[in-house]
């Protein structure tokens, strides 16, 4: 499409979008008493209007029932973690068995690595993005040390190019193959959180199959943002938030996916609980962990029903507008705001934006590197009423959610980022 840079085709756009009446079914954040422009869905989602009457209804049962509660609330609460499953499966291109929704995501991390990390004298290598999350840089060295390992030789970080800001998919498959033998897993991101690179999952595990090691993906900035086929990928694992693009609220429960493969191996090692114990024979308490078949078998404690039902909400906003939709006004108002951007930034000489400029490389953050002044812009906006994402040492994420976010909140943020920029010396 070819972009202009008025109001009034921001509003037309706007007007035609076939998601348009998505936007009042969340709680838009006001900033001195007026609608911010929010930018920050890959980091805190936004609250759908629906969330309190969900949460509401479990309070009530819980008033009026009790402990029959379990079997008696409208949604019992003994059987809560399936009603999750068939909406988690269509974002994450996986079978309902495939996935479950538990804990918090470093939780999941550990408890997938639990499974799936087991190393041996000769394989034990992990390959990771350098510069991951912090969390899972935490969760990897430690599960390292913890199996008596040495991150700096069993850890194998993967870094941009010298004067290259991503990752190129042959690098990433050539590491593989040159640590091969030794190689136990490949975890990455689906999206890196802080340049927005959307990694090639299908290729990269293939790669990893083909050493004979796991590949597991974090995929956070992923689940909600862009479409993924976990299963037809053959993905090993993967862990995700719910707070991020689901929508789901802040600590919100997470969710883990385990390929089918797996479903019926009562082999591999775990850290189980009661709530992944055999659901006949749960409430006997018997000695002898039998894991429920699917990814439903990684359970380990109860369901905390409150987050699962704020997850509820979020979840049937997806299943109503649909990820494909979802995604189709995403790379177009993602499109529209890197016009912008390439527009004020003519010369080059005030920013670069270090995410992938092909559509199917990225989701809809937008990382702008600012060669200057970066958190005095950041400031600013804010003051504006515009919630972007400040990252240290240099970086503005800015990320619109076709979910919630309009065209013309595109053109308020494009056009207020050029006057706050006009204001300064470069
Ligand atoms: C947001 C995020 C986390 C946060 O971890 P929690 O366990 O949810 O607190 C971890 N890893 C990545 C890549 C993230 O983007």
């Amino acid at each position: 499409m070819k972009f202009e840079d008025s109001l009034k085709f921001a509003r037309q756009l706007d007007r035609t979008d076939p998601l348009r009446s998505y936007r009042s079914s969340f709680k838009i954040p006001k900033i001195k008493g007026k609608n911010s422009v929010y930018f920050t869905g890959n980091s805190l989602g936004l609250q759908p209007q629906s969330t309190s009457q969900y949460i509401r209804q479990e309070l009530d049962d819980w008033a009026n029932l009790g402990v029959e509660g379990h079997f008696h609330a409208k949604r019992p609460w003994l059987y809560y973690h399936r009603l999750a499953k068939k909406s988690l499966a269509r974002l994450t291109g996986a079978r309902p068995s495939e996935v479950v929704a538990m804990n918090q995501l470093t939780v999941n991390l550990h408890l997938m690595m639990a499974s799936f990390y087991q190393p041996t004298k000769s394989r034990f290598r992990i390959i990771a993005e350098a510069g991951a999350f912090s969390s899972d840089q935490y969760a990897l060295e430690t599960q390292l040390k913890w199996h008596g390992l040495d991150p700096s030789n069993a850890l194998v970080e993967i870094s941009p190019r010298a004067g290259e800001n991503t990752l190129r998919t042959s690098d990433i498959v050539n590491t593989i193959i040159k640590n091969g033998d030794s190689l136990a897993l490949v975890l990455l991101g689906g999206i890196q959180y802080y340049t927005g690179q959307f990694f090639d999952i299908k290729k990269i595990t293939a790669a990893a199959h083909n050493v004979g090691a796991i590949a597991g993906f974090d995929l956070a900035h992923a689940i909600g943002n862009v479409p993924l086929s976990l299963h037809r990928d053959n993905v090993d694992f993967a862990v995700w938030c719910s707070y991020k693009y689901l929508n789901a609220g802040p600590g919100a429960l997470a969710g883990a996916y385990v390929h089918e493969k797996y479903a019926h191996d009562r082999t591999l090692p775990r850290l189980a609980g009661w709530w992944g114990h055999d659901e006949g024979e749960r409430f006997q308490m018997k000695k002898g962990f039998i894991p429920m078949p699917g990814a439903d078998g990684w359970q380990v404690s109860n369901v905390p029903i409150f987050q699962a039902a704020a997850l509820l909400s979020a979840l049937e906003l997806f299943d109503n507008a649909g990820m494909s939709a979802l995604r189709k006004k995403s790379v177009q108002l993602t499109g529209y705001l890197e016009y912008w951007l390439q527009k004020i930034n003519a010369d080059n000489r005030y920013f670069s934006i270090i995410t992938p400029d092909d559509p199917k490389q990225r989701g809809c953050q937008l990382s702008i590197f600012m060669k200057g002044h970066g958190k005095k812009i950041s400031d600013a906006l804010l003051r504006n009423g515009i919630i972007t994402d400040w990252r240290e040492p240099n970086v503005i994420r800015a990320a619109p959610v076709p979910f919630y976010n309009t065209y013309e909140d595109v053109y308020v943020f494009a056009t207020t980022f050029k006057k706050e920029i006009d204001k300064l010396k470069w």
